[in-house]
């Protein structure tokens, strides 16, 4: 970008680069960020396009949130304490009121996950929002997807399909009434951040995956990589009253299992773990492969 833009884009992203952890923010060749001793880095990056991942005419505040907690969802599935995050944002033009009410979500999203914005790259383009997330992980702990054994109890935090079925009142699939139009709009554009479930849950889960996708396609990256199976009883998916108000009980399955963009949690827990407040008992591992949930339902959304 030219200069004077340049100049225009760093007014905005200079200011949310403060954190206990960060020697040195915005502003120079790089960051620098401090580990304490016994502590190991944790980083993943995601994209999201306009028209892709949201709708063209989605709000700049809440395209720079959820793109935040979309990235911050991982730091929060490995149980890794946030450290900081770097924005790579291509932008078809620098509309200042755009870059204020972006940076106004960008702000809020700083916030609420505790992941100072400490550097970047600007450039010009199609819509895009890359978010690269940096965490910290002591040396002997981390929740991988690989650890889930027979008998542990399958969880998830918060409630499902919730994403999902607000895609479909945006794409004219159905109407709820207004209230919990705004509530589903909300949970769409705002998802919640696990990250102090995921810190919790360190040395506790056996297995864990934060839901992007849908639960089967997530519970099934659990289930492959720990060499299980997952059962999934759909009477017990946690469903919010904004939701259930839906007529069809298989509709609303069918978002809860299929559906992605709810940045809950699924864990696994052996046996004998209380479950975490908030978080619903959803299924069982059990010996074989695959995730089994007795209703066949459409495999989670595939770029390719
Ligand atoms: P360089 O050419 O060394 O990569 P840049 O001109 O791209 O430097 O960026 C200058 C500074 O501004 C760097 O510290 C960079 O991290 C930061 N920066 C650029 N774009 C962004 C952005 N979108 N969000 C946050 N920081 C950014
Ligand atoms: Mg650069």
């Amino acid at each position: 970008m030219p200069a004077t833009e340049f100049s225009l884009i760093y007014r905005y992203f200079s200011a949310l680069g403060r954190g206990h952890d960060i020697d040195l923010s915005v502003g120079d060749d790089c960051a620098i960020v401090r580990l304490q001793a016994g502590e190991r880095l944790a980083t993943s990056v995601d994209t999201m396009v306009a028209g892709v991942h949201f709708p063209e005419d989605s709000f700049p505040e809440d395209i720079a949130y959820r793109s935040v907690v979309a990235a911050a969802s991982d730091l929060a599935a490995m149980g890794a304490r946030p450290l900081g995050m770097t924005l790579a944002l291509t932008l078809p033009e620098a509309d200042e009121l755009w870059l204020t009410t972006f940076s106004q979500g960008l702000a809020e999203a700083v916030t609420a996950c505790e992941l100072p914005l400490i550097g970047g790259d600007t450039t010009r383009g199609p819509l895009t929002i890359t978010v690269q997330v940096l965490g910290a992980l002591p040396l002997a702990q981390g929740l991988l997807r690989g650890g889930a054994r027979p008998d542990d109890q399958v969880y998830v935090s918060g409630t499902l399909g919730d994403a999902a079925a607000a895609l479909a009142f945006m794409q004219g699939q159905w109407q709820p009434p207004a209230e919990a139009a705004d509530y589903l709009l909300e949970r769409f554009n705002r998802p919640p951040v696990r990250l102090s479930l995921g810190v919790e849950l360190l040395g506790r889960a056996t297995a864990a995956i934060d839901v992007s996708d849908g639960l089967l396609a997530d519970a099934g990256h659990i289930a492959a990589a720990s060499g299980v199976k997952i059962r999934i009883d759909p009477e017990q998916l946690p469903i919010s009253s904004a939701l259930a108000i839906h007529e069809s009980i298989a509709q609303i399955r069918r978002w809860a299992l299929g559906g992605g963009d709810d940045y809950e949690l699924c864990f696994c827990l052996p046996h004998a773990e209380p479950a975490p407040p908030g978080c619903t008992r959803v299924g069982v591992v059990e010996e074989g492969e695959g995730v089994d949930c007795g209703i066949d339902i459409p495999a989670g959304y595939q770029h390719f």
